[in-house]
């Protein structure tokens, strides 16, 4: 089984020795046992602030990966003068450990943001998110698409050029899914960005709760899992990394 306590522990001794924190935001009991869930900050106080979370769905590992690999690879290295990095590096401990979409009550965590009494692991996550952010990146993986693409929502839905940045980055790692609806929504080229507004849903996923809470653009990265957990991982880190650089931010929060 995989033990979501030495994941962290990795985390922990990866983390960069200057301005880098982990500390937990709140703990869930089950299984008889508590799971810390941890936040990791590099670049406090930086202008620009970007949230990044991984493994809501507890068996799509290669943004849990990635979250590990970023660290590894000193990707923050390169934004260390603007970005504020927060990460979410495995918001659903059960169900990574029990390699399942759901939480340890068979719960979706990824439909419960708009709950009137959401789970804890999403209280959580929504506590973070409410002190609002300038990019927010969900990072999720499709066990059943042929290729990646990507959900965008915030900026006027004219203005698709930050996810067309990124998918041209991930597609050097896997194919676009090129169909022309995915997961009932319009996809155009892989982007998913004709979305509904956060009032016409009855229910949210967490980047519609970041959109409503005013955080100013989501993309929620999606892999497939046809490919090898190395292309997977490169292909989420790619995305990270375009997202940043091509952040234009023209509306400052
Ligand atoms: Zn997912």
């Amino acid at each position: 089984m995989r033990s979501y306590s030495s994941y962290i522990e990795d985390l922990r001794k990866a983390l960069p020795q200057n301005r880098a924190s982990i500390e937990s935001i709140g703990a869930l009991r089950a299984h008889g046992r508590e799971y810390d869930l941890v936040k990791i900050i590099l670049g406090e106080g930086n202008p620009k602030k970007v949230f990044i979370s991984a493994g809501i769905h507890g068996d799509e590992s290669a943004g849990i990966s990635a979250i590990r690999a970023l660290l590894d690879n000193q990707v923050f290295k390169e934004f260390a003068a603007k970005w504020e990095m927060t990460l979410l590096p495995c918001v659903n401990p059960t169900g990574y450990e029990q390699d399942t979409r759901t939480n340890h009550a068979g719960e979706d965590l990824n439909r419960l943001f708009k709950s009137k009494s959401p789970p804890v692991e999403v209280r959580l996550v929504q506590k973070v998110l409410d002190s609002r952010f300038d990019l927010v990146l969900d990072l999720h993986e499709d066990l059943d698409s042929p290729g990646l693409y990507l959900y965008m929502k915030g900026m006027p839905t004219t203005d698709d050029g930050l996810g067309r940045k990124v998918i041209e980055a991930m597609k050097l790692f896997m194919p676009v899914n090129m169909e022309p609806m995915i997961e009932e929504v319009s996809a155009e080229g892989g982007l998913l960005a004709n979305l509904p507004d956060p009032g016409q849903m009855d229910w949210w996923p967490l980047a519609m709760y970041a959109i409503d809470s005013g955080s100013r653009t989501s993309l929620t990265l999606e892999t497939s899992t046809d490919f090898s957990m190395e292309r997977r991982v490169s292909c989420h880190l790619a995305a990270i990394q375009t997202a940043m650089r091509n952040y234009a931010g023209q509306n400052e929060l």
